[in-house]
């Protein structure tokens, strides 16, 4: 999905569930890590972590989008935009906005080795210790492999 296509979204939805267009910018961010959105209270930017586009089904992205659009609009009229405000609270519920953003995936990183003798290789969740750790099948040194 792009930038473009997401802007759609979001205004379809700003319309249909809010009654209220909306004016401002909506982009992908994939610096943000866990959390699904955010938004901007200077620039009235709303953010997308695309991570999410990617893991779930648009059902997960439509309820993030509900949830910064409650911030959005309820900022720039002047309500509780925050999580804590009784606005903010019943304006989510009223149009099935998502609380919170539902656990990604566990991002699995490995580490690779390989054998400088017999080119075995090895994949391991945490860093080896390439001074203490030898081949299982020949007993040569591991090299790190990028
Ligand atoms: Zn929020
Ligand atoms: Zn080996």
């Amino acid at each position: 999905m792009t930038d473009q296509e997401l802007t759609a979204l979001v205004q379809r939805i700003s319309q249909n569930d809010f009654q209220r267009p909306f004016r401002h910018s909506v982009r992908f961010n994939r610096r943000l890590r866990t959390t699904g959105g955010r938004y901007l209270l200077k620039s009235h930017v709303i953010e997308i972590n695309p991570r999410f586009t990617e893991a779930f089904n648009q059902s997960v992205l439509i309820g993030i989008i509900k949830h910064e659009l409650c911030h959005y609009h309820l900022h720039l009229a002047g309500a509780g935009y925050q999580h804590r405000d009784r606005a903010f609270k019943q304006l989510l519920k009223q149009v099935g906005g998502l609380r919170f953003a539902p656990a990604l995936p566990d991002q699995v990183t490995f580490y690779q080795y390989r054998c400088q003798r017999c080119g075995q290789l090895y994949q391991r969740r945490r860093r080896v210790n390439l001074k203490k750790y030898r081949c299982g099948r020949c007993h040569g040194k591991l090299v790190a492999v990028a």
